[in-house]
């Protein structure tokens, strides 16, 4: 009795300190840029037809922010005060979806418009650590994020400032509860509320800290920074596949380079890749070349509106791992093309419980790997047969990356670049002037070395450096 009094005395100052501006900041079409020609029409007519049936609807989130900036957003998100059922019930392209949180989303052709009901921040209460269907765990994770809100609180529960802004398309206002238009102008990157707080309620923002910054080219605020580096190590407690979505956004979205600056600065990159955070230290020029030579090549690829496969770009961050594994192995007494085929098979598992790679993709890690082995040997019509294996494209590539990162192949890429330009008589004279000098090229047949001799076969050596 005397407890809840007490809450019920503590909680409007609770409420105060987590909802510092309830009354949004009001910026009139005369003030900003953004006008609703420049959204999708789909999204302005869901947002008319809800306020139409008497819901507030906002465009809010990310296609806000990058429209400020004069970027493309990549999707237009509305907020709303109607529930997914009653959403539903005012379209009929639309569906449910999620099981934990319940999101709406309203089908144009291949458009899709995500309509999400305004959240809360689940309260701390004591209540709450009394009960056991907690929502957080005991270092103030949210388990469960499934409290409908006003729009005032739905603002507060999302993660940076620039992210919080709610635009009107009617009135073409926008409404700023956490001074996100400030932030956006000084280019800043800030958490809403308390920084530790919030990272530690969910250490993914800590990457999306990052993406943001990388991609928008913003710092990260201070305050907002300064808890990273200690915190960075409660990503190992989130879940693997969600990492696995994130590690995609970060690495796929054209600005993987600074991404991977970012990760290092913020110590975030060793729990996401321990094994390849291990290698850095180990052979540190080479692991860096490597590396931000794939995510370089990956960037241009997107910029050139080239595919680009998360199989290849997980090859690449984990490659220079593998050595210290092969020779481990070796050590213990096996042979070197099974020592290799185990190494990777540890390797990717291990990484696997970190992040979730699925095996579509892991299942090609290993082709890229084992392409690697392969290419040095040419002789016959080994070198035709390669040129029609289905991977082959992708691993002449990483043979590039690799000599681009500083590995030493003996001519091996410039070799398959020719090769692949040359009428066949001429692909039939490099065949032949390889069997001349079988040393130089590695396709004479070889002899069967006896005992736990190391070889160098395709893995880098970790004395690279
Ligand atoms: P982009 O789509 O360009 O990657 P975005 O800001 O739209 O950026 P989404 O992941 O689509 O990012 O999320 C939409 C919005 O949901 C965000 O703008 C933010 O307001 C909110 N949000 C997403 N993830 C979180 C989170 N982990 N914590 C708090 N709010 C979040
Ligand atoms: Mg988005």
């Amino acid at each position: 009795m005397l407890k809840k009094l007490f809450q019920s005395l503590r909680s409007p100052l609770r409420r105060a300190k987590q909802h510092p501006r309830s009354t949004p900041e009001v910026v009139t079409s005369h003030q900003h840029p953004l006008r609703r020609a420049h959204i999708s029409r789909y999204a302005v007519s869901i947002v008319e037809r809800l306020q139409n049936a008497g819901y507030q609807a906002y465009l809010v989130g990310g296609c806000v922010r990058d429209l400020l900036l004069d970027i493309e957003p990549k999707d237009f998100d509305v907020a709303t005060s109607a529930t997914p059922e009653q959403v539903r019930a005012e379209f009929r392209n639309a569906r449910v979806i999620g099981r934990r949180f319940k999101l709406v989303h309203v089908h144009f052709g291949r458009e899709i418009i995500e309509v999400a009901t305004f959240r809360a921040n689940h309260p701390v209460s004591e209540e709450d650590e009394d009960s056991n269907q907690s929502s957080r765990n005991e270092s103030g994770r949210i388990l469960r994020d499934n409290v409908y809100g006003s729009l005032e609180d739905d603002a507060q529960r999302r993660d940076f400032t620039i992210n919080a802004l709610y635009f009107d398309v009617t009135g073409e206002r926008i409404l700023d509860y956490a001074r996100g238009m400030h932030d956006i102008r000084n280019r800043q990157v800030r958490l809403i509320g308390d920084p530790e707080k919030r990272y530690l309620e969910d250490p993914v923002r800590m990457l999306r800290a990052v993406r943001f910054a990388a991609k928008l080219d913003f710092e990260i605020e201070s305050h907002s920074a300064e808890p990273i580096p200690r915190l960075a190590k409660m990503l190992r407690d989130i879940p693997s596949a969600r990492l696995f979505d994130e590690v995609l956004k970060l690495f796929l979205s054209g600005y993987a380079e600074h991404v991977f600056e970012l990760l290092l600065e913020y110590d975030l990159f060793e729990p996401l890749f321990p094994a390849s955070a291990a290698a850095l230290k180990q052979s540190p020029e080479y692991t860096y070349n490597l590396i931000s030579q794939a995510l370089i090549n990956t960037d241009q690829r997107i910029e050139d509106g080239k595919p680009v496969t998360p199989a290849f770009l997980f090859a690449a961050l984990l490659w220079p791992a593998l050595p210290a594994r092969v020779i481990k192995l070796q050590d213990r007494g096996m042979p070197p093309i099974p020592a290799m085929q185990e190494a990777a098979h540890e390797l990717i598992a291990e990484q696997c419980q970190r992040i979730a790679v699925p095996k579509r993709f892991t299942i090609p890690i290993r082709e890229i790997w084992d392409m690697q082995e392969r290419l040095p040997r040419r002789s016959g019509k080994r070198a035709d047969l390669l040129l029609e294996n289905p991977r082959f494209r992708a691993g002449y590539d990483f043979l590039l990356l690799r000599e681009s990162a500083g590995e030493k192949t003996n001519g091996l890429g410039d070799w398959w670049t020719d090769y692949q330009d040359c009428t066949d008589s001429e692909r039939r004279a490099m065949i032949r002037e390889l069997a001349a000098n079988p040393d130089e090229t590695g396709s004479a047949p070889r002899k069967r070395r006896r005992g736990g001799n190391r070889k160098r076969g395709a893995t880098p050596s970790p004395a690279q450096d």
